[in-house]
């Protein structure tokens, strides 16, 4: 069996970005400027392995349902705002708890909340295409609560309930949607309000990453996709290969999850990985199916 490596794959610049700064905190802690304990407010990245990572270096997890329950769970110290960013209400309540407050919010995020925050001061109603209880959706809404509409990709339905007190509609969405899904439900809101002012905000690294897995999934026969359960754009990876390039796809977070009788006719596997997937996972994950592979070729002679 061939393993074939999609490229590019793994992290992108907001993941890197947002460990370099909690690792930073985590070498400073205890200073006048990091005061202990510090705690990433959510998971600062969606991946098991990093967050394990940041632990060692002194970095806690509040994992709550949102943000203000996390911040309850805070008593002193120092909070990390997470790469999916968080609303302008938790910054003011951590200021508020006196907590020293570290924004590692992801450029491509933040590009997002300023595009809100314009279209709601010009008197806009906006569509935010994003996914319910996803972190970064919880925390662009917060920018002007009364004007974003949140609605999940290709819902159509939801539209029929839609009314707005002015002509001045925007849509824009989540960074890691699939690219495609994301793309028909603008149409879809385009049909209905022709006048609509369409931002799309899905990111460079995750269209990047999608188009080159669809693009492989062409020459394999199956792509495993290393990432977290909890990895929007990790579970994207795997929607648009079987949706878009019809190929079985799975989700692995680390060797111990690929079953064996997957590979049962397949001559080449694609590997990809989500941009919160640690470089060394996709690694380990890529050895191991050079192994399997070697093994199969063996017991085939
Ligand atoms: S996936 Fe996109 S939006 Fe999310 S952290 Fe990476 S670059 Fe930023």
């Amino acid at each position: 069996m061939e393993v074939v490596k999609i490229t590019p794959r793994g992290y992108c610049h907001g993941v890197v970005d947002a460990i370099k700064i909690a690792r930073k905190l985590g070498a400073e802690a205890g200073s006048e400027a990091v005061p202990q304990p510090i705690h990433m407010l959510g998971y600062l990245v969606h991946n098991e392995h990093v967050t394990d990572e940041l632990k060692e270096d002194g970095v806690d997890l509040i994992d709550e349902d949102d943000r203000f329950a996390g911040l309850q769970q805070i008593d002193e110290g120092t909070v990390i705002f997470t790469a999916h960013g968080v609303s302008p209400q938790v910054k003011q309540q951590a200021e508020a708890m006196g907590l020293q407050a570290v924004d590692a919010t992801c450029s491509d995020v933040v590009r997002t909340h300023d595009l809100v925050k314009d279209l709601a001061a010009r008197d806009f109603h906006i569509f935010y295409i994003g996914q319910r209880k996803h972190p970064e959706p919880e925390g662009v809404i917060g920018e002007a609560p009364d004007r974003v509409h949140l609605l999940e990709p290709l819902d159509f339905e939801a539209l029929d309930h839609v009314e707005f007190p002015t002509q001045k509609i925007a849509v824009t969405c989540q960074t890691t949607l699939s690219q495609w899904d994301t793309i028909s439900t603008i149409e879809e809101i385009q049909r209905r309000w022709p006048h609509v002012e369409v931002y799309n905000e899905i990111c460079k690294a995750t269209q990047e990453r999608q188009e080159a897995a669809v693009a492989a999934a062409a020459e394999v026969d199956m792509v495993i996709v290393v990432g977290s359960s909890r990895s929007s754009n990790s579970k994207r990876l795997v929607q648009v290969v079987e949706e878009l390039g019809h190929k079985p796809a799975h989700l692995v977070d680390s060797p111990a999850d690929i079953d064996n009788t997957w590979f049962e006719g397949v001559d080449r596997v694609g590997v990809t990985s989500g941009a919160s997937t640690p470089t060394w996972m996709t690694r380990k994950v890529i050895e191991h199916l050079e192994k399997l592979g070697a093994g199969d070729l063996v017991a085939a002679e």
